[in-house]
């Protein structure tokens, strides 16, 4: 096996591939209305993120942000609590900024040139393509995780899809298969294809509607592609979180020291061998605090790191937090609706109660 000489033609991929997008599409809210500032929001939270849980984010986000405008005139607080839950907040910082550029630069609407959609925060190559072509149906290919993942199968492609090279290559054969007045249909469709139908495990390869010019299919070996790299070792972290109830409200503070939590209101935190929480919280706030009951450990996710979290009651002496801005008291209710916290905040209040 090595890298194919040759590739499919248009006429064998983007004919049958178009059809079947046309019959099986799924109905997304982005796509019913897809102006450039829904895709533009709708490729954000995708990234790293699966369709289902964006969806009622994307539907809140634009109900209360339904233009550029509206957004640029948010505080970073509101959109981070929008976004409470759905992880990888630099994104929504970097949406918010980006909305602030469109505004100054391109009086709120998104531009339709490649070089200015690049100069948006948070905008890079595949965004910038993934807007242009489906909201303006210029002709850029994208080439997502999905994509990369149809593509290395139909070509049997040896190489590793995420080297530079190999990357401008299969641009190259997304853009030769691509009916130029049908970009956006195109890009769509073999995203939906590695979504529904080309899934990294058991490919549903007889109801493919590119099966016939697929290489990996014709050898019976599509899950051997793409050939990516090893991934990155996942790393386990202990925390510790301490929980300080005074009446109704709890203590949250609001996270410097952990850079994937930069920002967001949390139960404070600690790691074991920062002497434990109790002893760290004792000295921020300037109280006596003692551990008391432990609560059931949680298990969380970010990104490479696995975290166990073990939750402690704190018993504590009297204590004020008025001039520690980083410090304050929250009903439950208020995570995620008027605070900006991360899913693994919510888990812990889920536990309290
Ligand atoms: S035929 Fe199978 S491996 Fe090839 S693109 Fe379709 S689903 Fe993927």
């Amino acid at each position: 096996m090595g890298t194919p000489t040759s590739s499919p033609s248009r006429m064998d991929i983007s004919q049958p591939l178009l059809a079947w997008y046309e019959a099986n599409r799924r109905e997304l809210p982005w796509r019913s209305n897809p102006e450039p500032y829904r895709v533009w929001v709708s490729e954000i939270m995708l990234q790293q993120t699966r369709v289902e849980t964006v969806i009622p984010y994307f539907e809140r986000f634009l109900n209360r942000f339904p233009t550029p405008a509206a957004l640029a005139e948010a505080s970073e607080d509101e959109v981070l609590t929008l976004w409470s839950g759905l992880g990888y907040y630099r994104r929504a910082r970097s949406l918010l900024e980006g909305a602030k550029a469109v505004v100054r630069d391109h009086e709120g609407v998104f531009p339709r040139s490649y070089e200015a959609a690049l100069e948006i925060p948070g905008v890079g190559p595949y965004t910038a393509a993934a807007i242009l072509s489906i909201a303006y149906g210029e002709p850029w290919p994208v080439l997502d995780g999905n994509v990369e993942r149809v593509m290395t199968r139909i070509l049997r492609l040896a190489e590793n899809p995420r080297q530079v090279s190999t990357k401008k290559r299969l641009r190259e054969i997304a853009g030769g298969w691509m009916p130029a007045d049908k970009a956006s249909s195109f890009n769509q469709a073999m995203m939906e294809l590695g979504a529904l139908i080309c899934s990294p495990v058991s490919p549903d390869c007889p109801a493919c509607p590119v099966r016939e010019a697929c290489a990996a299919a014709g050898q019976g070996d599509p899950e051997n592609f793409p050939r990516l790299p090893p991934k990155r070792k996942t790393i386990a972290v202990e925390l510790e979180a301490g929980i300080i109830r005074r009446g109704k409200r709890y203590l949250l503070e609001r996270s410097e020291s952990f850079d994937f939590l930069e920002g967001l209101w949390l139960f404070p935190l600690s790691l074991p061998g920062d002497g434990g929480i109790a002893a760290r919280l004792g000295q921020a706030l300037e109280a006596d605090i003692e551990t008391g009951e432990e609560l059931k450990a949680i298990k969380h996710s970010i990104t490479f790191r696995r975290l166990t979290l073990r939750p402690l009651l704190l018993e504590t002496g009297s204590f004020t937090i008025r001039g520690k801005p980083s410090f304050r008291w929250a009903l439950p209710e208020e995570l995620g609706s008027v605070l900006p916290v991360s899913s693994l905040c919510l888990k812990i209040a889920d536990r309290l109660s």
